[in-house]
C-alpha cells in the first residue's frame, strides 16, 4: 500500500467507526452534552501518527501543511492546537471531519479487560447527565448489544501501517508527525 491507498484506508476505517458509533448511540440513547468538549482538554491525550495522516493530506491539499507546523512548535503543547474553545456550534474541534481515532471513540466505545469482558468507556459528563443509561448501557453491553472496541479499532489501523501505528505520543506530536510524513512523501514525488 502506498500512502495514499493507506490515507484511504484510514478514512474507511473511520467511515466504518463512525457508523458503528451512530448504531451504539441509538440503542443506547447516550450522546455528548451539546456544546461540550470537555474531554479535549485533557492534557495529557496521546494519538499514533496515522491517525491523522487524513487530516496532515487535508492540509496538504489546501497550502496549510506549514502553517500548522509553525502553529504547533508555537502552542504551549499542553492542549490539542486543534481544539479552539471559541467555536461555536456543537463542539469545540476545529477540525471534526479529520479528528482521530481516540476522539471517536473516547465516550462511545468499551475495551476488553482482563477477564475479556467489554467494559464502556464514557466520560465523567456523561457519566453525571445519565447515570442511569450507563448502567443500563453496561448490561445491555454484557449481554451482548454491539458496541465499537477499542483494541479492535487500533488493530485494524496498525494493519494499515505497523511502523506508524507502534507509538503513542502527546496528541500536537503525533500530529506534527503525520504532517512532517505526508511533506515527505510529498516532496519526493516532486
Ligand atoms: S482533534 Fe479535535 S476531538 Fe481530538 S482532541 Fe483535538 S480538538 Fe478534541
Amino acid at each position: 500500500m502506498d500512502l495514499q491507498e493507506k490515507i484511504k484506508a484510514v478514512e474507511n476505517a473511520f467511515e466504518d467507526l463512525d457508523k458503528e458509533i451512530a448504531s451504539f448511540q441509538s440503542w443506547s440513547s447516550l450522546a455528548c452534552k451539546a456544546g461540550c468538549g470537555k474531554c479535549c482538554f485533557k492534557a495529557d491525550i496521546e494519538a499514533t501518527t496515522l491517525e491523522f495522516l487524513p487530516f496532515a493530506q487535508f492540509l496538504y491539499e489546501n497550502s496549510r501543511a506549514y502553517e500548522w507546523l509553525a502553529k504547533i512548535d508555537s502552542s504551549d503543547q499542553t492542549l490539542c492546537t486543534i481544539l479552539d474553545p471559541m467555536q461555536g456550534g456543537v463542539g469545540l474541534c476545529s477540525q471534526y471531519r479529520h479528528r482521530g481515532l481516540i476522539c471517536r471513540l473516547f465516550g462511545f466505545s468499551a475495551r476488553t479487560n482482563k477477564y475479556g469482558k467489554k467494559e464502556l468507556v464514557t466520560c465523567q459528563v456523561i457519566k453525571g447527565e445519565n447515570p442511569d443509561g450507563v448502567i443500563r448501557t453496561q448490561d445491555r453491553i454484557e449481554n451482548g448489544f454491539e458496541v465499537p472496541v477499542m483494541n479492535q479499532h487500533y488493530m485494524r489501523l496498525h494493519a494499515i501501517d505497523l511502523e506508524l501505528t507502534r507509538e503513542f505520543f502527546p496528541i500536537n506530536q503525533a500530529i506534527k508527525r503525520a504532517i512532517e510524513v505526508i511533506l515527505h512523501y510529498h516532496a519526493y514525488r516532486s
